[in-house]
């Protein structure tokens, strides 16, 4: 098969992330999570003291900031002006942020430019939030993850604590997730959108094994 593409979208905390790098491994074709992408621009502002929401100076620190994407033994890792940052992008602080700068449109171009460039010569699984609907629209399989959100502020809350993070309460990490959808879906460019091809997966359903098989049992199908 030539280079082809999945594309995983989905709300915050769907189980978006542990499902595309499942299906990458068993594919044996690399993972792109495009959050990580937003979060890296959001711990930018966060580390320049600057408002995420601030479409000028936003925009001058895009145009500061060198922003890369480096695969290491297939795994993705976020260069922030040569530092890297991938073990600083997954903090409640920068979660919020990235949900913030994400709705400028001067981060959004430069970050989807980015995305379609790295995907375009391999076959990949990216995750996002507008995957299907505007950085790949002809990839080859869309998948839209979804799940309660208080089954996805309950995965969230397992995830912080395993990391031996107990800052945040179930409420605190509820509100976020709400926060998130509730921006994530009504931005104005480029909203979170499930496009009506799109298999749906709801993850409450389904175990982790269930919901990578199930939408392995697509692109089988179709092999
Ligand atoms: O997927 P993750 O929760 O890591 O994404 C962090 C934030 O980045 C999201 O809340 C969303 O606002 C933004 N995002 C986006 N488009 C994508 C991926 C993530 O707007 N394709």
């Amino acid at each position: 098969m030539s280079a082809y593409q999945i594309a995983i979208d989905g709300p915050s905390g769907s189980g978006k992330s542990t499902l595309a790098k499942g299906v990458a491994k068993e594919l044996g074709i690399m993972y792109l999570d495009t959050g990580a992408m937003y979060r890296t621009c959001g711990l930018a502002a966060i580390k320049r003291r600057i408002s995420p929401k601030d479409p000028a100076e936003v925009k001058r620190m895009m145009g500061e900031m060198k922003l890369e994407v480096k695969f290491i033994d297939g795994v993705q890792h976020m260069i922030l002006d040569g530092e890297d940052v991938t073990g600083q992008i997954r903090t409640p602080e920068v979660s919020v942020a990235a949900s913030d700068i994400s709705a400028l449109p001067v981060v959004r171009t430069a970050m989807v430019d980015m995305q379609r460039d790295i995907a375009r010569h391999q076959s990949f699984v990216l995750d996002g939030r507008d995957i299907a609907s505007n950085v790949l629209p002809d990839a080859k399989y869309k998948f839209y993850v979804t799940a309660k959100a208080s089954t996805r502020a309950e995965r969230r809350l397992a995830e912080l604590q395993e990391k031996g993070d107990f800052s945040q309460s179930y409420e605190e990490v509820l509100r976020d997730i709400e926060y998130r959808d509730e921006q994530d879906s009504n931005r104005e460019f480029s909203p979170l959108v499930q496009v009506p091809e799109a298999i749906v997966i709801d993850t409450d359903l389904y175990t982790i094994e269930g919901t990578r098989e199930f939408l392995l049992s697509h692109i089988n199908e179709d092999a």
